[in-house]
């Protein structure tokens, strides 16, 4: 290959690379009661890059949107089937058909953070908000997206594999065949794929053959998100492990700003690094800075995000 041509090569792929992409979070959550049709159109309408789904199994194996594999933080169910929380009071979303979650609507988060309480809006346990299929939201995407002519794409959240399973559960097959039959396969096309779990991600590689991008989400280990050591993945060895098996990490904010983690350490394991959440509450100086530095931004209110 003529030396120009390489050159040509490296200038594209670095312009590419540059790009930042605005991610919107459970749709415009900030707007809308997250995970709605509702929220991923608007957050479409925002003209960000990507919406997010996060999804998990209803009892007859179709991916739902939802943030919790527990239904009652977001849906009336407790009001609609009293009597089919668990023993430990929950109620959760694999014990029930789609069939029946389709009767729930879905509210605000009561209280979301103490400086944000929604629960005066949509007027709470009145509005008629549905939670939606992934099939659902794929088809409002693609649909958006040749109605408007624009090439939105979309962030899917593989959740809680480990809890699936034990519920006799394949969240990453079934969501995997939906994905590949919406035609999102290659590198290129509109569409990055995160989960919290290694596991996951490194069996999407090896199993299905993936090509689409994966993105690990970095949680801080108190939260008990999973048995993974997120710690010891926030070090050279271990970003460099990521980048054996994934193209991108999902990292917190505040860890971003700790000073012990560098990001130019992550860049240099050849990871992008995407940052959640922006909420414009928190739109410090400091952290507009932070995010001019990212690959992309996972953001609530993505009209109100400066960095761009
Ligand atoms: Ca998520």
């Amino acid at each position: 290959m003529n030396q120009i041509l390489i050159s040509l090569i490296f200038i594209f792929n670095t312009a590419c690379a540059s790009k930042k992409i605005i991610i919107a979070h459970r749709g415009a959550s900030a707007y809308l009661p997250e995970h709605t049709l509702e929220a991923y159109s608007y957050a479409h309408a925002l003209r960000v890059d990507f919406i997010e789904p996060d999804l998990v199994l209803t009892k007859d194996n179709i991916p739902i949107c939802v943030h919790d594999i527990h239904l009652e933080s977001t849906t009336n169910v407790e009001e609609i089937f009293p009597k089919r929380k668990r023993s430990d009071g929950r109620w959760y979303a694999v014990d029930f058909t789609l069939k029946e979650i389709k009767k729930l609507s879905v509210h605000e988060r009561e209280k979301k953070s103490k400086k944000r309480v929604f629960s005066q809006r949509f007027p709470q346990r009145k509005s008629n908000f549905k939670v939606p299929t992934f099939v659902e939201f794929i088809e409002l995407v693609q649909g958006l997206n040749e109605s408007t002519n624009q090439t939105i794409g979309i962030y899917p959240e593989i959740k809680a594999p480990e809890f699936h399973q034990k519920n006799k559960k394949d969240i990453t097959k079934v969501v995997y065949s939906i994905i590949k039959k919406y035609g999102y396969e290659n590198k290129n096309d509109e569409i990055f794929i995160q989960s919290f779990f290694p596991k996951t991600l490194k069996r999407l590689k090896a199993e299905f053959k993936t090509r689409i991008p994966l993105v690990q989400l970095i949680a801080d280990d108190s939260w008990g998100e999973s048995t993974t050591n997120y710690s010891n993945m926030m070090t050279r060895g271990g970003f460099k492990d990521i980048s054996n098996y994934a193209d991108g990490v999902g990292i917190w904010l505040t860890h971003l700003e700790n000073k012990s983690l560098s990001l130019e350490e992550i860049k240099n394991a050849n990871l992008l690094v995407h940052g959640y959440t922006h909420r414009p509450e928190t739109q410090t100086k400091k952290r507009l800075n932070l995010y001019k530095k990212l690959d992309g931004i996972f953001s609530d209110a993505p009209d109100t995000l400066e960095a761009k």
